[in-house]
């Protein structure tokens, strides 16, 4: 038996090392990246100005409890609630954990409120995590097999639905909980009109909207956060993924009405906004800043974008191309898995979205000729398809 659990269908292939958007495995083949550890990867691989600001963090203190004040956790917190509008950060070290606070934040606001509400809405097809209340208010059954039972006050409607949405929320309402851009899900896109009447259904009726932005926060769609795209703000925001750029870190922010019902002692972590995580994540947002990275998301995306588009005609099988800035999907209509694997033999290492879903999660500073390089690989590869379907 293999000393570690079975919980991944991993890939054949062993990556030892990697530079900006290059990984080479332990045969020292290379493979241009466009996993990006799924989406973690922000700057690349060994970043000159990550490696430099960790080691140095490294070298003065890697972790400090939280009973003491964190310098770095709060410069961090000072500008991710600049950037997003959000008021107030909690720190913790994965997505899930970032949804699981807010998921307690959301209920202990009406708590204190003497309201009744404590529910929580989310919709088909996300994906929130692996903690049990997060698979709970994930909308795919999968990941729920085998756990129950399951916290109550979880339920789900369709995405882009908002009679659907109407039709759910009821009393014990306490949220609304979406991601902008379904990542696992499929690369399913909220549409803006559809998030600007969730957030106008929010505050008619006194709920809460809490987004998601585990995988399309930190600039990976183009903005810092998607949901500025739909011109909208949400009252509780969750990040991870890009945040620490590899380091492992996750926030939950909020507005300055909900965030002074987390006080002593409602909830904690002992390592979320450690020095190095918090070193890490200001390294990422320095350099999105100084690098002018976001043009750089735009515009590769948008290469990528119509590369893959400009396959269509001669592919028959693409049946659409979706997506915002460098978080891409191609659906398939048949099964992605080959053409992963495919892909990978000819050097790109690229993921699926669900069985029909090619997903496309490159670096922020993935550069042209890469995006070219992919581009030529994944037009080989289903061009190739013709073979086997
Ligand atoms: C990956 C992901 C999560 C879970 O993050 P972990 O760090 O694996 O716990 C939650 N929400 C979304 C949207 C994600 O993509």
């Amino acid at each position: 038996m293999n000393s570690i659990m079975n919980t991944y269908a991993r890939f054949p292939l062993t990556l030892v090392r990697g530079k900006g958007s290059r990984v080479w495995d332990e045969k020292d083949n290379s493979y241009l990246d466009f996993i990006a550890g799924i989406a973690v990867n922000t700057l690349g691989h060994a970043n000159p100005a990550m490696t430099k600001a960790i080691a140095q963090q490294a070298s003065e203190m890697l972790h400090c409890s939280n009973l003491f004040h964190i310098p770095k956790q709060q410069l961090l917190a000072d500008q991710l609630t600049s950037l997003s509008g959000l008021d107030a950060a909690f720190f913790c070290n994965s997505g899930a954990e970032a949804n699981e606070a807010a998921i307690k934040l959301a209920r202990k606001y009406f708590y204190d409120q003497n309201s009744p509400r404590r529910a929580i809405i989310s919709a088909t097809q996300s994906f929130h995590g692996r903690l049990l209340s997060t698979l709970t208010a994930t909308g795919q059954d999968k990941v729920k097999i085998g756990f129950d039972p399951l916290p109550p006050g979880f339920s789900h409607v369709p995405l882009n639905d908002i009679k659907a949405l109407k039709l759910a929320i009821n009393d014990h309402t306490a949220a609304i909980l979406l991601e902008p851009l379904q990542g696992e899900g499929g690369v399913n896109i909220a549409e803006a009109t559809y998030l600007q009447a969730v957030r106008e259904l929010c505050d008619e009726q006194g709920i809460l909207l809490i987004l998601d932005e585990v995988q399309t926060g930190i600039g990976r769609c183009g903005t810092m956060f998607a949901f500025e795209q739909a011109e909208i703000k949400p009252d509780i925001l969750t990040l991870a993924k890009g945040l620490g750029g590899g380091m492992p870190i996750g926030a939950m922010l909020a507005s300055a009405a909900v965030a002074p019902s987390f006080g002593p002692g409602t909830h904690g972590s002992t390592f979320g906004g450690n020095p190095m995580s918090c070193t890490a994540s200001l390294t990422v947002l320095r350099e999105i800043a100084s690098s002018k990275l976001l043009d750089n998301v735009n515009q590769r995306g948008e290469q990528l974008r119509q590369g893959l588009q400009a396959l269509a005609p001669s592919v028959p099988i693409i049946k659409q191309v979706r997506g915002q800035g460098l978080l891409l999907g191609v659906e398939l209509n048949v099964e992605a898995a080959p053409f992963v694997a495919a892909a990978r033999d000819k050097g790109l290492l690229i993921l699926m979205a669900g069985p029909n879903v090619l997903r496309f999660l490159p670096a922020l500073n993935v550069s042209a000729e890469e995006v070219d390089e992919a581009l030529t690989t994944v037009a080989a590869v289903l061009k190739e398809s013709k073979t086997w379907v």
